[in-house]
């Protein structure tokens, strides 16, 4: 019983509750943070079937009142090393899809 989870959010393991659900995954809730997230406990990748993943947490943002972002909830998608490399920083070279957000670092 002792998976290495953290919260993607504010990477404690402290306020972590897990629910496991019908098709084998696990619904993590984050006391902390109050968000929830799903996770597959042996993802595997659908191209070649390998389980050599990263993992891929997407913060659910929704406008609250105001113009404060409140996270809703994070869905963790999976990347596959073999099929689907994270993408490579790669200066002057041509990008052929840009990322959702920028990192404000350029
Ligand atoms: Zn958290
Ligand atoms: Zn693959």
């Amino acid at each position: 019983m002792s998976l290495e989870i953290i919260c993607p959010r504010c990477e404690s393991d402290d306020d972590l509750r897990g629910t496991p659900l019908d098709d084998g995954r696990i619904q993590l809730t984050c006391e902390a943070c109050s968000i929830t997230w799903e996770r597959d406990p042996r993802p595997t990748c659908p191209t070649c079937g390998g389980d050599d993943l990263y993992h891929v947490p997407q913060v659910i943002l929704e406008k609250s009142r105001g113009s404060q972002m409140s996270v809703q909830g994070i869905h963790v998608e999976y990347g596959c090393w073999s099929c689907n490399p994270p993408e490579v920083k790669v200066r002057g070279g041509r990008t052929h899809h840009l990322p959702d957000r920028l990192d404000g670092s350029q």
